[in-house]
């Protein structure tokens, strides 16, 4: 496939996306595997990436501040958005 015809999604999620199926798998694999000591609880990690949702710097899925997929970055209790938009 040719770079201009590679799909964008200036707003999507991973779970949005259904080219990007294996990756998101991966993040719903990676927070059952955090202790739930560091696993950010689900109402605060649906706030987070809504948060991201709506924001400007979301693209493809990914954080352009960061360069995360915001998914696996919201999934730690201790990770912080770059911009500080995250209130917990
Ligand atoms: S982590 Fe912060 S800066 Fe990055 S997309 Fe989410 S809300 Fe925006």
């Amino acid at each position: 496939m040719s770079a201009e015809n590679v799909r964008r999604c200036r707003r999507c999620l991973l779970r949005e996306m259904t080219d990007e199926n294996d990756y998101y798998q991966s993040v719903i694999f990676y927070r059952s595997t955090l202790p739930p000591k560091k696993r950010t609880p689900d109402d605060v990690y649906e706030v987070r990436v809504q948060t991201c949702k709506a924001c400007g710097q979301l693209d493809n899925a990914t954080c352009l501040q960061c360069g995360c997929f915001v998914e696996m970055r919201a999934a730690r209790l201790d990770m912080r958005c770059p911009m500080d938009q995250w209130q917990n």
